[in-house]
């Protein structure tokens, strides 16, 4: 696989890293943070960012601080918080006692902002937010300068005071840094620091009325944690130049940002904002859902943490956007389970066998493989009888030559057990399905100790009917038929959900499923891995299908 040679050279980040380390910047110091918003779920693109900045801590012997972004106080919600941290600790990562919020520093920050005032390099602004944006021109255009851009240091220090205090309304007035109105950088037309807020906030309560925007409050809550390596993505880059100034003009630490690409990924979409909408639209049974890009849904999906940072190992570290490709994601879960999950029978459609030569009150246990990529895992014990369950499609009426499997007069092999023969087969007379078949098995025939010389091409899963347990079966598709459907303009990406992400089916396991628990994976054997949902009961059993055996999506169209 071609992004397995980027895992021995080191990524761009690694190579100024490096290079810093040669210059003893920061006494060859190397402090990342991890920075979410508390605003939703983790996804599987937090992950990549997440094992960036924890793995370089890690490499450079450094520290990662998690530090929740909580500027904004009305999307924000103590459940984020609190799933946010359990991922990360899922993903395997560790922030120790650093784990900050920015609104622990929304003093300090103030007070850097009166500094600010002080220096005249802010301004309180009147301006509507209409007209501040007006006034701000476009790439080509320079802005306008306020009318309230020159008011004095003395009146701006009491404005803001009381901006603080609560004495004006939502909207009525800004804080703003003075910069450059005709600067070709947008973001460098006096942006705004701070925003009257008249909202509780989940940390702060009614402490403060007045929210520092993400670019005032972000650097400066880098800089306060000496950061030494402020790493977030691309679309960030054009906020480069305000990071900094705050930086130089306060004479704070200098933490230095550099930008990375967003992970994309085909047929999905990695947005908090419209995988909410797909839990508040219950379009999906919650964040959790398996269908969902969100760690937590991927977890529940059968997705270890391993994998994911298999994956986000592969697809490394780039300054280039791009769309990553699901089977990437699935190879990296194959390639775990493949090595670590026990096999086991399960059969999703089942259709009853009657083996007519073998006597009705006989039953044999059969040494079955647990794994045959482990020899530590061992054996276990599978039950033979005379009625047996193999998979619906194995069988067919009128096979093709090439169809290995069972059909009228044909041979195969149950694993672990007898060559048995289909003999004859009936049908329900009305809906024309085929409902049991009847076949003959080979006493010679016995794996381990075959002593008829036959060769069969086919193998089938199989189970008892009298020891098999009942099992609810969740097999999921893509949940987008398009490969961006956040990408097209005029159209909203809901429309190009896949209403056939979700099938559940009644199947049949064999016995040996005792005390298993929510998240434990298995291989089906011929079907694919699965895992126990949280869902799952003794007696009635939930699974999963975390992915199937083979890559489906290069052979698959998506089902229109
Ligand atoms: P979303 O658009 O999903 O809300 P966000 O960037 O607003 O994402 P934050 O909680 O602000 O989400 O992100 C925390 C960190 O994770 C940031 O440093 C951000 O750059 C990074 N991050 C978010 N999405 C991705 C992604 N798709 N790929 C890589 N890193 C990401
Ligand atoms: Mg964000």
């Amino acid at each position: 696989m071609a992004a397995e040679i980027q895992k021995d050279r080191l990524n761009f980040i690694e190579e100024i890293i490096e290079r810093d380390q040669e210059l003893h910047r920061n006494n060859g110091r190397v402090h990342t943070r991890f920075p979410p918003e508390p605003n939703g779920y983790l996804h599987i693109g937090h992950a990549k960012s997440i094992c960036l900045n924890f793995g370089i801590a890690d490499k450079y012997q450094g520290l990662c601080n998690l530090r929740f972004d909580d500027t904004n106080p009305e999307k924000e919600d103590i459940e984020y918080v609190e799933s946010i941290q359990e991922d990360i600790r899922w993903l395997g990562f560790d922030w120790q006692d650093r784990l900050y919020y920015a609104s622990d520093y929304f003093s300090e920050i103030y007070e850097l902002a009166v500094r600010l005032v002080q220096e005249g390099l802010a301004y309180v602004d009147d301006q509507s937010a209409e007209e501040i944006s007006e006034g701000r021109g476009t790439p080509t255009q320079p802005g306008k300068e306020s009318a309230y851009r020159d008011r004095s240091i003395k009146e701006n220090l009491t404005l803001l005071n009381k901006m603080k205090a609560g004495q004006f309304q939502e909207g009525s007035k800004v804080l703003r840094a003075k910069i450059d109105m005709a600067s070709p950088n947008m973001h460098l037309r006096d942006p705004i620091m701070y925003r009257i807020r008249h909202t509780s906030h989940h940390r702060t309560g009614d402490q403060w009325c007045i929210y520092p925007t993400y670019d005032w409050a972000h650097g400066q809550s880098d800089a306060l944690e000496e950061i030494t390596h402020s790493l977030c993505t691309l679309e960030f880059e054009v906020h480069r130049p305000l990071y900094e100034w705050f930086i130089e003009k306060l004479e704070l630490f200098p933490s230095k940002q550099y930008e990375f690409a967003r992970l994309n990924i085909g047929y999905t979409i990695i947005s908090k904002r419209k995988l909410l909408r797909l839990v508040q639209e219950s379009v999906v049974a919650g964040w959790d859902d398996p269908r969902m890009p969100t760690l937590s849904g991927l977890r529940r999906r059968g997705y270890t943490p391993e994998s994911i940072r298999n994956f986000c190992e592969r697809i490394g570290v780039a300054r280039r956007d791009g769309v990553i490709d699901m089977a990437l994601l699935e190879f990296s879960i194959r390639e775990d389970l493949n090595v670590r999950a026990p096999r086991r029978f399960g059969i999703l459609e089942p259709l009853k066998v009657v083996i007519t030569n073998y006597p009705d009150d006989k039953e044999e246990w059969l040494p079955a493989i647990n794994n045959p990529e482990d020899p530590q895992a061992g054996t276990r014990e599978i039950p033979f009888t005379n009625e047996l369950y193999i998979e619906r499609n194995d069988f067919m009426e009128d096979p093709p030559g090439k169809f290995f499997r069972l059909g009228p007069d044909r041979e195969v092999r149950l694993k672990y057990g007898y060559i048995i023969k289909c003999d004859d087969y009936h049908k329900d007379p009305e809906t024309g399905e085929v409902t049991t078949l009847f076949c003959t098995y080979d006493p010679q025939t016995k794996s381990g100790s075959d002593t008829s010389g036959k060769k069969v091409k086919g193998t089938l899963g199989w189970v008892s009917t009298k020891h098999s347990l009942d099992a609810e079966i969740r097999l999921y598709d893509r949940l987008f038929l398009d490969e961006d459907p956040g990408g097209h303009e005029g159209t909203d990406f809901t429309e190009f959900l896949n209403p056939h992400s979700l099938q559940i089916v009644k199947g049949k396991v064999e016995c040996n499923f005792e005390d298993v628990q929510p998240f434990d994976f298995f291989q089906f054997e011929r079907q694919g891995y699965f895992n126990i949902d949280p869902d799952s009961q003794p007696e009635s059993l939930v699974f999963n299908r975390t992915v199937t055996l083979r890559d489906n999506w290069g052979k698959l169209q998506p089902k229109k």
